[in-house]
This record gives structure tokens, sequence and C-alpha cells, in this order.
């Protein structure tokens, strides 16, 4: 079966067909965070839903260009420096950094491109883009010197929400500084400068102001990756109003359809319950370190439940997490094992040897649930092979090739680090992705293989301890000393 979205636009699955399906090349735009406050868990399952994907396209053989945007322009983030006392470029650096930082941790791969909506090149684009929306009678300036789109101008607005306009216009509540606009549902392109804006201001035709946050992405998705796109990502808090939005403004300048493919991520819950400040149950990423989690059990967590599915999250949950990681480990630590011995054990039957139901489950609407139903079943069957002395050698090996090649998608780091007889240093896993073991721990770790080489226990503790100190663990197996860093994120 080809590879397979579920589509917001129609509602319905679709055999993914790229724009230019001879260049295998795709372009992908993902709604980035504003940089307000650090991101929580929440915004994180979008982040990896979407790394998900990316991840999967370059399996199946696709070059991804992918560009997230920050916003770092808002009345958020205006209002947070003004409240800090700090200028705005100042304040949202900040959350900038631990943007980057929280993404590392969960191992969430760069996108190609991160455009920051202050940037001139970019308000330039979006200056440019509400012109030509005012020139084709699409947008107007209203008495507050703010510019909106037109909306009313616009037939299909409303088609990827589903949303019935004359629905918002009885329901519409119209608030005080929404008096100027034509329609209950017009929204801003340029919102005039005020006081509140402090310093934070650009030049414009329609008097100096500020780009409202759906043209960002229009401009820089443009800028970035042409007039039309192949994939379009975010979390269905995105729906409506941005992403109508979003295609309103492009499609009105260009006249051509945008996106072909929106894919949005559904919300997550923290025990069963909206997050939120006031509940207590908002967490960012430090803060499920802090509770002795590591990135790669927080990723493991927010990855293992199909996007379009609510997630619930939970301590318990994060448990276990932590404990199919290990089973993993394991199981990767007996294949490693294994492929070392040379014909020991009896030919495999051919029911455990790997196949492609990991990636067509994923074809599937990445259907990660039932890849993760296949590894586990595949790991409990092959560990029942190995306790019957039913596994050879080779058959072990394309097992770990299995791993290599699906772990791509997972992006779960490697866990451990042998340290043979003679101090000598194999990566577990048995595949390609080294881990840098520092020279202090490497150290240690050779002369424990001396204490323990002369039974000197005491010497043998010690050094264990100097090298958990250190931040590893080290656990004893007939190969060798088994180093695990502990926050192996
Ligand atoms: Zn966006």
């Amino acid at each position: 079966m080809a590879l397979r979205f579920f589509n917001t636009y129609s509602r319905k699955i679709e055999e993914f067909e790229p724009r230019d399906p001879a260049a295998r090349a795709i372009s992908m735009y993902t709604c980035g965070p504003t940089v307000y406050s650090r991101a929580h868990i929440g915004n994180f399952r979008a982040y990896i839903f979407e790394d998900l994907l990316q991840r999967h396209l370059e399996l199946r053989g696709y070059q991804v260009h992918r560009v997230m945007n920050i916003t770092d322009v808002d009345d958020k983030t205006i209002r947070g420096a003004r409240e800090a006392k700090v200028p705005l470029a100042k304040f949202t650096e900040q959350f900038k950094e631990a943007f980057v930082e929280d993404s590392e941790i969960l191992r969430i791969k760069p996108a190609d491109e991160f455009p920051a909506a202050t940037d001139r090149r970019y308000i330039d684009r979006m200056i440019e883009m509400i012109g030509e929306l005012i020139e084709r009678g699409l947008a107007y300036q209203a008495d507050d010197k703010s510019v909106y789109f037109r909306i009313n101008k616009f037939p299909d607005y409303g088609r990827l929400a589903h949303f019935d306009l004359t629905q918002l216009q009885s329901t519409g509540r119209v608030k005080h500084d929404e008096y100027d606009k034509e329609h209950i549902g017009d929204f801003a392109l340029w919102k005039a400068w005020d006081e509140e804006d402090g310093d934070v201001k650009w030049e414009s035709p329609w008097g100096p102001g500020r780009p409202g946050w759906h043209i960002e992405c229009s401009a820089m998705s443009m800028a970035l990756l042409g007039d039309q796109i192949d994939i379009h990502c975010g979390g269905v808090d995105n729906i409506f109003p941005h992403h109508e939005a979003e295609i309103a403004q492009s499609e009105g300048v260009t006249g051509k359809k945008f996106v072909r493919y929106w894919l949005h991520c559904a919300h997550l819950l923290v025990d069963g319950q909206k997050m939120s400040k006031s509940l207590g149950n908002f967490y960012t990423v430090p803060d499920v370190l802090a509770k002795g989690y590591t990135g790669r059990e927080l990723r493991y967590a927010l990855l293992r439940v199909h996007y379009r599915v609510p997630l619930n999250f939970t301590w318990e949950g994060m448990k276990e997490a932590r404990e199919s990681l290990g089973r993993i480990d394991e199981w990767l630590a007996r294949l490693d094992e294994v492929a070392k011995q040379e014909n020991a054990q009896r030919p495999t039957p051919n029911a455990q040897r790997p196949t492609a139901a990991f990636e067509e489950a994923l074809d599937d609407d990445l259907n990660i649930s039932a890849a993760l139903g296949f590894l586990f079943e595949s790991i409990r069957q092959t560990n029942r092979a190995m306790d019957q002395n039913q596994m050879d050698a080779a058959t072990a090996g394309a097992w770990l090739n299995w791993w290599g090649r699906v772990n791509t998608v997972l992006g779960f780091p490697h866990q451990f680090v042998l340290v043979g007889e003679t101090g000598r240093f194999t990566v577990g896993g048995g595949n390609a992705h080294m881990i840098h073991v520092p020279a202090e721990v490497a150290e240690f770790a050779k002369e424990r293989e001396n204490a323990r080489r002369e039974k000197n226990w005491e010497r043998s503790d010690e050094l264990r301890d100097k090298i958990s100190a250190l931040g590893w663990e080290v656990r004893d197996t007939k190969n060798g000393q088994k180093l695990t860093p502990r926050d192996a994120s």
C-alpha cells in the first residue's frame, strides 16, 4: 500500500502524491513557537509528530525541506518584554534558546530554516503581500488604521475548518476594538501602532505598526518554499483561524492552491484534563527531567500515540515509557551478543525474521501504535527464540540492522557502550549511532576492568561510584562492562 495521510482539508485519507513526484523532494511548513515563555510538553507533542512525519518521509526516500517559523512579535511577546522592562529582542532570545535546547533533548531534527517574524526580509515580504491583497480588493485599511482581510471576498474562507461564516456572524461577540471591521471575522494583516507597543513598530504604507500573526506564515512559506507547498502541519488549535487565514492570504495573492496536504496533531491532556497553569498540571521539558526522567523517555511518551488521537500524559505513562525503552535496550544487548557468537545457536525459523510491517504501519497515516505493536511483538518472539537457542548469528544481525533502519524514524539514541576485555569500546546495538564516551569515564572503566581481573572488588565498586558521579552507569556483562549515559537524551 502506498503512503497515505488524513488531509484536514478534505477530511479524508488520501494517497500521498507530492507536487513533483519524480524529484522525490518535498516542501513542508510547520508552525513554530511563539517565544513569550518556555514551550510546554503539549507544544512538543506536535513538534515530535512533525519530526516523526519528516523522518518517515525520509525513510521512504523523500528529501524534506522543512521550514519552522519563530513568532517573536505579537501581543504576548510585547506584553512580556514590557513587564520584564527589556527590549523585545532580548526578551524573546531566552525562549528561542530554550526551544532549541528542549528540541535537542527530545531529539527533534532541526528544520532547515527557522525564519523569525521580526527579520527585516520577511517584514518587507509581509508588507508587499498586504499591498497586493489591498489592490485585489481582498483587504482594506479601517478607521483604526489597521489593515484587515475581507473574508467575504474570499469564497473558500472556512473550507479548511468546515466552518460556516453565517454562524460566526450570529454568535460572534463584537469586542470593543473590533468596531472598525466590516465583518466580525475579518482578521488583522497589519496592526496599527498604539502606545502599548512601545518602540515595537515598523514603517509601512499604512503607517507605523506590526504584522499580524497569520501573514507571517504566508510570507515566510512563500519566501522560502515558493507559492505552493506539499505539506503544512500544526496542532488542531491552528486550524481556525490561523491556517484558514494563511490559505486566504496566500491564495489571495497567488491564485494557486497553497497546500496539498494539511496534517494536524490532536491535543495533549494531563491526567485527562486540559493542561493549565491554574490546575498545576502544566509541564515543560525541564519539569519532566526534574522528576528524574530522560529526554529519551519523554520522547517515547509523546511519540507512542497516534497523532490524531488525544494523548493523555500521566506519570504512570512515563514509567511505562521507561519500561518499554528498557525492554528495547535489553533486547538489543541480547541480539548483539548472539550476533557475535558465530553459529552458536540453531537456525532461526522464518517466522522470527524481520519484515516490513513496521514501515507499512507508518505508511498508513503514521500509525505509530501499530508500528510499536509490531516492534514489541517481535521482541517477545525473538526473545523466546533466544531463550530456546533458536537464533542464529545472521538473523540476530539482521534484526540489529532492521532496528538501525526503523530507529532512524523513532530517533531513540543508543543506550550503551561495551568496554571489552582490552578496554576497547564497541557500540551496543550494532549500528551507526556512535556514543561519545568522555575520556575520564573511559579511563575509570579501563581501570575498573583491571581491578575486576585482579578480583579487587572494593576498588571496582569505588570506580563504579566515580563513573556514576560523572553521569554514567555501569553494568557487567559477559562481553565486558556496559556503560550507559544516565540521561541518554
Ligand atoms: Zn503558522
